[in-house]
């Protein structure tokens, strides 16, 4: 089935012949994610088949997170690689936010405000997966709220939250429906609520990333 589709890359990723996987190693696999929903979208892959088979939010402990930290790093410095390789940050006028000052220049103020590490607290694909993704949305692959609102609510689970010690987090019906469906669709730049104008939003999102980034 396809939940099944990163099985590959857990068990034998030596064998696929594309430019997906950018990394492994006995203990990991790194790839990019073949709809990204982002400029730069990874997942870092367990290649134990007994962790490749839990629930992230079940198996993520502090020792799950000492043992790939590392590989979480790495995934990191690829994405700011990536980004000073390819882009410029706008220096305009009438964008006075200290945000984006120097963000291609500094490591961490990078991943501080546009690095996003974690796990969708109901995956839709078996293998365990951590998602290393840059905080732009500007992708043709994001295609419909359910792709925005499962980065950018509640429905994500940042590294840093977990684990999550006993927290309840609802059925997974209802974490789809208060997540996915009905939690309105908010900017991730200036926090602008588009309701559910996803191609409203979407226009925006160009708008916003053409705003900060241009091409070198
Ligand atoms: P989930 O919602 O399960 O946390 O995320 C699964 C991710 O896997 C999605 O972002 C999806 O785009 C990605 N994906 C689905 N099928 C494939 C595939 O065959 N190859 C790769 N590299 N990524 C995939
Ligand atoms: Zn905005």
């Amino acid at each position: 089935s396809w939940r099944y589709a990163l099985k590959n890359y857990v068990t034998s990723p030596e064998t696929v012949n594309d430019d997906t996987v950018i990394y492994f190693d006995d203990k990991v696999s790194i790839i990019r994610d073949s709809f990204p929903k982002s400029e730069c979208h990874l997942l870092i892959l367990p290649r134990t088949m007994q962790l490749s088979r839990s629930h992230p939010t079940k198996v993520i402990d502090a020792k799950f997170k000492n043992e790939f930290e590392s590989y979480v790093n790495s995934a990191i410095d690829h994405i700011f690689r990536h980004f000073q390789e390819k882009f410029r940050i706008k220096k305009s006028d009438d964008d006075k936010d200290p945000c984006w000052d120097d963000i291609l220049k500094d490591k961490n103020k990078f991943v501080r405000n546009f690095v996003q590490v974690g796990i969708h607290s109901v995956p839709s694909m078996a293998n365990l997966h951590i998602h290393v993704i840059s905080k732009d949305f500007h992708s043709v692959r994001l295609k419909n709220k359910k792709h925005y609102n499962s980065f950018n609510t509640g429905f994500f689970i940042s590294w840093d939250d977990l684990p999550l010690n006993g927290k309840k987090l609802g059925t997974d019906k209802e974490i789809e429906t208060t997540y996915l469906k009905e939690h309105d669709l908010l900017c991730c730049y200036c926090q602008r609520n588009f309701s559910n104008k996803f191609s409203l939003l979407k226009k925006h999102l160009e708008l916003e990333f053409n705003s900060h980034f241009e091409l070198k």
